[in-house]
């Protein structure tokens, strides 16, 4: 953390008028011209219809006043960790929500998230031998891209719900309203995410002596669970090792961690809203999150996200499909990442088994040709989503490791790095996907059906598939 960096506040009135001056006033970006504001003179898909402006200045005045939620020294610590992934030194373990929710959150819910993700990385580093980058899709994951625009219950026709910050869920006309107040409760509840989330990363809880503690309900009931357990027990023999012949295991390294935050950059003016000059650089930083990504439906080349995100220091994501070309692929990539910088993009790939076989070749060869670094992260849960006979949006474990499978295969073929997954998921019980040792099935899926939005793998399936991964990683 770096509480020097000195974040100054941009002002930020007039936002939704497409404004032709909007972007004289920043210098900072040597990529062309750009300002927090820029994005604004192009066409944004999924924006959100604030019907009254006024209400939005307010919203966005407000929190432009407020106090950045990461800061730009943490922000580089992370894009350093990802500098090193990408050359083969490190793997991204990303997970959280789908959608975070104001009626969801508490305490609890972030630390079971949390510790899953610390469990799972465990996991992964032990396996792997490899530092692990943990990066919770948290403290801001409010917003969602919705294929319709409207919904219609029996012949009535209202907005879509888009997510907690911008509407909420229940079917009337004024929960639909797109209510620009609702930025501001996703800022105050992302900043109680983030103090959480600090607290549980360097005050004791993760530390790894304390594994044994750590322990879920599931991992004692599952299979999983006892490997977990023998898992955990050659750790603590390891542990007892490193004491005997002098290692420090009280040290920083065995009771903290780095952990990150990120999520889809897809409000921007709730970003363009906390973005800030770092004083110590002249750069500016979203200061909403360590990491965005710009996701499958927004990431048109001349469309406002990407506008937004290649004027931010903050390390990027950007999400494709098997509908991405290699020659689009490189394009993007130029917008993002003009100057090749290692650690500054990942790539998100999320097809299916079968199209990511097919497509991610030809993909990585273009990247290895055009000389372009990037980091190569799985999303394994968005190209399997489907709905069940009896009405469920779910997901499939055996096709979410397909994919995974398929990702490692193609890597290994390819000579390049797998640098990490991307998962939906969340540390509680729930039965929203199929399969896995968990005997989730479509019969009882709707026993503790939670979310709002996709399906997430419940603690137990996540721990599943990272030992699938560390297994795997091992070879
Ligand atoms: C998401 O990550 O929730 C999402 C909407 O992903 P994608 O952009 O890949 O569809
Ligand atoms: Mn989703």
């Amino acid at each position: 953390f770096n509480p020097q960096s000195n974040l100054r506040q941009i002002s930020t009135t007039k936002l939704m008028v497409a404004s032709s001056t909007a972007s004289s006033s920043a210098t900072a970006s040597d990529e062309g011209e750009w300002s927090p504001t820029s994005w604004q003179s192009k066409v944004v898909s999924q924006a959100p219809n604030y019907e009254d402006e006024d209400e939005l200045n307010d919203a966005i005045e407000k929190l432009g006043k407020f106090s950045p939620l990461v800061f730009a020294g943490e922000v580089r610590i992370l894009h350093e960790q990802l500098a090193r992934a990408c050359s083969g030194q490190g793997f991204v373990l990303m997970g959280g929500d789908c959608a975070e929710a104001f009626g969801e959150f508490n305490v609890d819910h972030v630390r079971d998230s949390f510790r899953v993700i610390l469990q799972m990385a465990l996991v992964l580093t032990f396996g792997s031998a490899m530092p692990v980058i943990k990066i919770g899709r948290m403290a801001g994951q409010f917003a969602k891209p919705r294929s319709d625009p409207d919904e219609v219950r029996d012949g009535v026709a209202l907005p879509s719900y888009r997510g907690d910050i911008i509407n909420s869920e229940e079917f009337t006309p004024e929960a639909r309203r797109h209510n620009p107040f609702n930025m501001v409760e996703a800022y105050h509840q992302s900043a109680q995410t983030l103090n959480i989330l600090r607290a549980f990363s360097t005050g004791g809880y993760a530390d790894i002596s304390r594994l044994h503690a750590w322990n879920l309900d599931f991992v004692e009931q599952t299979d999983e669970g006892s490997r977990y357990r023998k898992f955990a027990t050659k750790v603590d023999e390891s542990l007892r090792f490193m004491k005997a012949i002098g290692v420090d295991t009280a040290s920083p390294s065995f009771t903290k961690t780095d952990f990150f935050t990120a999520h889809e950059c897809l409000l921007l003016p709730y970003e363009q809203a906390l973005t800030r000059m770092d004083s110590t650089t002249g750069r500016w930083y979203d200061c909403s999150s360590h990491m965005l990504w710009v996701g499958e439906r927004t990431r048109q080349m001349d469309g406002g996200h990407l506008e937004f995100t290649r004027g931010i220091g903050n390390p990027l994501g950007v999400k494709i499909s098997d509908k991405c070309t290699p020659e689009e692929l490189i394009e993007i990539i130029e917008t993002m990442n003009p100057q090749n910088i290692p650690g500054r993009l990942s790539i998100v790939v999320r097809m299916g088994a079968d199209k990511l076989r097919k497509n991610l070749p030809g993909l990585i060869r273009a990247v290895q040709r055009e000389g372009k670094s990037v980091l190569w992260i799985s999303d394994p849960v968005h190209g399997n989503t489907r709905k069940t006979e009896n009405g469920y949006k779910t997901r499939d474990f055996e096709k979410i490791r397909a994919e995974l499978r398929a990702f490692f295969d193609v890597h290994d073929d390819m000579g390049s790095h797998p640098g990490g997954v991307h998962l939906e998921m969340t540390g509680e019980d729930v039965t929203e996907c199929i399969g896995g040792f968990s005997d989730v099935t479509e019969e009882t899926l709707g026993n503790r059906y939670n979310t709002f939005c996709d399906p997430r793998l419940n603690g137990a399936q996540a721990l599943e598939l990272a030992f699938l991964i560390a297994e795997r990683m091992r070879l």
